[in-house]
């Protein structure tokens, strides 16, 4: 559908990592892991999804009973980037049509990437059990046009499988997409590139700095790491993002409220976010 808004949106579907977080502490920002619906410069319909954690479920009532077309990058095969997947209802039905894209690793193929976490008896169905028409793709980092966005692929440290961060951008702006990132490491010159000058990042902030000892063992960053990342590579807007499961609103509020707002936010579940170039 047309749509006189101008420029790239993204919706938060989801911006938990780890495990769902439900719960009267959890309502304002939400508890769905990682999904982010991103919808094209002169259109009101997302064509492109950003992972597939359990936020995907909410796609469907945005799509006012239309079947899904387009397509979905994941980051990475963790359960809370892929988990939406089989409950994903307009992308479950005859007349949907869906590109799912991995990282590539292992020499296997997209769908055996998939199946290794979807298939009996993990769960009742194998990736081939959707409706529709759906082709599973293992991903070359790189340089790609899917959906008629410019996207970048690039590798980022992380811990347990090839984790890939996305820059996605068009005529109107650009993003960039690192949900699960450990930078205490160092950080790589091709990240830096990936993410340099963008308009909105959205970035692993799943610790805080007192939490130091674990971010570093499950390959996360902080807020801390996150802010200086996006200021070092010129980012004009952060979104703190990949919140972690027992993180509270109240303690989110806190968060969010130690920066000037509308250049540090922190993501919650429902927002809409205008990409284009200020
Ligand atoms: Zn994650
Ligand atoms: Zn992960």
């Amino acid at each position: 559908m047309r749509s006189t808004l101008r420029g790239v949106r993204l919706i938060l579907l989801g911006v938990r990592g780890s495990t769902p977080a439900p719960g009267a502490d959890f309502v304002r920002y939400g508890g769905h892991t990682s999904c982010v619906a991103v919808v094209p410069d002169g259109s009101d319909t997302p064509s492109l999804v950003l992972d597939a954690g359990t936020g995907l479920r909410d796609l469907t009532p945005r799509l006012g009973g239309q079947p899904y077309r387009g397509s979905i990058l994941v980051s990475h095969l963790h359960w809370d980037h892929v988990q939406g997947l089989p409950f994903f209802i307009a992308g479950d039905r005859p007349d949907a049509q869906v590109d799912l894209y991995v990282p590539a690793q292992n020499g296997r193929t997209g769908r055996d990437l998939l199946a290794a976490a979807m298939a009996p008896p993990n769960f009742p169905i194998t990736p081939e059990g959707l409706q529709g028409s759906w082709t599973f793709t293992a991903l070359d980092s790189g340089y790609h046009v899917i959906e008629g966005f410019r996207i970048r692929a690039t590798e980022v440290r992380h811990k347990g499988g090839r984790t890939f961060g996305y820059r996605i951008s068009d005529d109107t702006g650009s993003m960039a997409y690192v949900p699960d990132h450990v930078i205490s490491g160092g950080i790589d010159n091709e990240v830096r590139d990936l993410i340099h000058d963008v308009d909105v990042l959205l970035h692993d902030a799943q610790f805080v700095e007192s939490e130091r000892r674990l971010a570093d063992a499950y390959a996360h960053s902080t807020v801390d790491d996150a802010v200086n990342l996006a200021r070092e590579c010129g980012v004009r807007h952060l979104v703190l993002f990949h919140h972690g499961p027992a993180r509270t609103d109240e303690a989110l509020d806190a968060i969010a409220s130690s920066f000037t707002k509308g250049t540090i936010t922190a993501a919650a579940q429902g927002d809409v976010i205008d990409v284009r170039r200020g």
